[in-house]
Order: C-alpha cells, then sequence, then structure tokens
C-alpha cells in the first residue's frame, strides 16, 4: 500500500519533501480537539513554535494553506489602507487579497529580480502620511528567489506611528533567519509544507501586542481567520474550528527533528545548499558559454529557493519535464516567469549531497 518515494529527488520550492518519519507519526488514531489530549499536544508544541518564529507570543495554528494567514494579515490589520511590497507573485497576493476583500491598498514595486528597499519604503511612507497603517512584504519571494530585507524593512516602519508590518515567511521560516520580536515584526506568517517540511495543510502565525490591539479596532475581521478568536482559542491551547489533527501529529514529530538540528546550523545547512547551487549556475554558464543566471540581485538571495533564468530556446517546463524523466523534481518559473527561468526548492529536510546528486542530473539534462 504505501507509495513513499525515496527521499532525496523532490526539490519543489513547495511542497517540499516530507520525512517519512512524519506520515507514521499521522497514523496515530484521531482524537477530539476538545480533547485533553489535543489541547495538551497544542500546549506541549507551544515553546518549540514560539522559538520557531523567535517570539513570546503564542503561536497560531491554521488549518489552511498558508494564503489563509495572508488573508488573515489584511483582514485583521488594515485600517486606513494597506501598503503591499511587490517584487514578485506573492508580494502581488497580499495586494490581490485586499482587492478581493475590499480594504484600500496601494502597491510599492520593484522590478522582479530585485529587492524592496528600506530608503523606497520610508520615502513612500513620509510621502503621504497617514494614508497607511499597514505594510506587507514577502521575505523569501518565491517566484524570483529574493530575499527581501526584512530586519532593515521593518526598522523603518518603526519609525511611524501607527504603522504595522506583516511578512509572509512562507518559504523561509525554517531556513533563513528571522527575527519576529527582536526586529519589530507585528504580524508573521508561514505554512507547513516549505521549509519546514510538513505535508501541506496547516499555517502559522503569531500577532504582535499591537497587531491584536488594531484587531480589536477592526471592523469586518471575518470569521475563519478572525485573530482574536484564534487568540482567545489558544488561551485553552485549542484552535477555533477542527484543526488538522493528523498534522498535527506530525508538527510534534518535526518540531523535535528541527529543535535536535538548531535553528541556527539549519540557516547554515540552507546557507550551504543555496551558495552552491548559485555556484553550479555559474560554472554551467562558463561551461556551457550559455547565458544561464541566479534571477536574484547578488546580495539578496533567498536560502531556500534559487530561480534560474534559462538561456533563449530553452523554457521552464521542458527542464521540468525533462527531470521528471529522470525521476526527480524542480519547478518551472512562478506565474509571468514560467517560461524564463525554472526554480529549485533547496529547503526542508534536503542534505548537500543530495543536492549534488541533483545538480548533477541537472547538468545532464541542460
Ligand atoms: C508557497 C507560498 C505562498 C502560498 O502558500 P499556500 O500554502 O499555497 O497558500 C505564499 N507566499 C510564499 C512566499 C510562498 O512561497
Amino acid at each position: 500500500m504505501s507509495q513513499l518515494r525515496s527521499f532525496g529527488k523532490f526539490f519543489l520550492p513547495g511542497p517540499t519533501e516530507v520525512p517519512h518519519d512524519l506520515f507514521e507519526a499521522m497514523q496515530r488514531p484521531v482524537a477530539g480537539h476538545r480533547s485533553p489530549e489535543v489541547s495538551a499536544l497544542v500546549q506541549g508544541m507551544q515553546p518549540k513554535l514560539s522559538a520557531l518564529l523567535r517570539t513570546s507570543r503564542p503561536v497560531y495554528i491554521s488549518t489552511s494553506s498558508a494564503t489563509g494567514m495572508m488573508e488573515a494579515a489584511i483582514t485583521n490589520l488594515t485600517g486606513r489602507g494597506a501598503l503591499c511590497l511587490t517584487n514578485g507573485s506573492f508580494g502581488q497576493r497580499f495586494y490581490n487579497i485586499s482587492t478581493a476583500t475590499g480594504r484600500a491598498a496601494d502597491t510599492l514595486e520593484a522590478q522582479w529580480g530585485d529587492p524592496l528597499l528600506p530608503e523606497q519604503l520610508r520615502e513612500a511612507l513620509a510621502a503621504d502620511p497617514g494614508r497607511y497603517d499597514l505594510v506587507t512584504v514577502v521575505h523569501s519571494e518565491s517566484s524570483t528567489g529574493v530575499l527581501n530585507p526584512v530586519r532593515e524593512l521593518a526598522a523603518v516602519v518603526r519609525e511611524f506611528d501607527d504603522v504595522l508590518i506583516a511578512v509572509d515567511a512562507v518559504s523561509s521560516l525554517a531556513a533563513a533567519r528571522i527575527e519576529m520580536d527582536e526586529w519589530g515584526i507585528d504580524f508573521l506568517l508561514t505554512g507547513s509544507q516549505k521549509a519546514v517540511a510538513l505535508p501541506p495543510g496547516l499555517a502559522f502565525a503569531a500577532a504582535s501586542d499591537r497587531a491584536l490591539e488594531r484587531a480589536r479596532n477592526t471592523p469586518n475581521r471575518g470569521f475563519y481567520f478572525d485573530l482574536l478568536n484564534h487568540e482567545k482559542n489558544m488561551k485553552k491551547w485549542q484552535t477555533p474550528t477542527t484543526p488538522a489533527v493528523s498534522l498535527l501529529f506530525a508538527l510534534e514529530r518535526q518540531l523535535e527533528r528541527i529543535h535536535e538540528e538548531g535553528l541556527q546550523a539549519r540557516w547554515t545547512r540552507h546557507t550551504a545548499m543555496a551558495e552552491r547551487t548559485w555556484q553550479w549556475v555559474a560554472d554551467t554558464a562558463e561551461a556551457t558559454g550559455r547565458p544561464l543566471g541566479v534571477f536574484a540581485a547578488e546580495g539578496y538571495r533567498s536560502p531556500a529557493v534559487t530561480a534560474i533564468g534559462l538561456p533563449e530556446g530553452l523554457t521552464g517546463p521542458e527542464v521540468e519535464g525533462r527531470m521528471k524523466s529522470r525521476g526527480f523534481a524542480v519547478a518551472a518559473g512562478y506565474g509571468k516567469l514560467k517560461e524564463p527561468t525554472f526554480r529549485i526548492g533547496h529547503m526542508g529536510e534536503h542534505t548537500m549531497e543530495e543536492l549534488e546528486a541533483l545538480l548533477a542530473v541537472l547538468s545532464e539534462v541542460l
């Protein structure tokens, strides 16, 4: 019955390869979500979840994909208007959510491949004081492989009274350093299926005291993603509605693994895999004389995902297809970059040895 794939061949930038023991953990019988058993599980995981998001605040567990918590950011935290920092598809998604939920919003854009810079944000906030009271930004923009300088952007937001910052760390959390409390982030969200390496289906988020205060004063927060309801239920170590209990069992085991590796070691492993990938791109371009390149600007590259610009005549879906026929998964580009790029997700539990094996096969198919 088991259809487990041999580990080390699946390099999508989400969902990522899931360690097999997590599927074992999920085979526990389901329990009622108001039972002492599940409350104890949720309570027991909180210290490790808070440590992962680097916050003293409780971490909400949402049974939704990460986009659910992106929507929560918009519907709970937009007062007068949101300024959505956009240099890729996921940054744009915050803006699309604002439009879909009837919140006032504008984008602040940088070229895809370039980072959003703090000076640019300061200028935009100062140009029209009071217009925005929420800034959204994606840490690791999975469509381009850019790592936005969240620490510096959050510092700029803190220069302005009554402006909050919400950060999508979906592909960066557990892969790149991000410090919710120390950097002054008001809302930090991630999903289960990227660098955390769980199956898809859960999202995690934490809100600062300032963010909760904003939510209290925000009407029409919606129902499913009402942060105040999450906050209230977490006081009882519960979730507002039935969580994906089986995934909680997997989460317990995976938090243990992440804790054992250590966050610093985990960040270092991801950085090493990313640097190896960039080097491979440069070596391959040189060896073949073809203009292959890392899409993200130097100095602003994600340790979790690399988008690679392809030479004329070769497309992302073609690379994806050739790798698939060799038993490996990489991804075509995302959104408007689907054809001109392909992407490698070097995140989660992958090791350098597995990455080397992937790159060797990639060299053959290119
Ligand atoms: C994958 C991803 C998302 C969307 O996550 P879902 O779980 O599919 O909702 C959002 N932001 C970034 C940066 C991502 O990589």
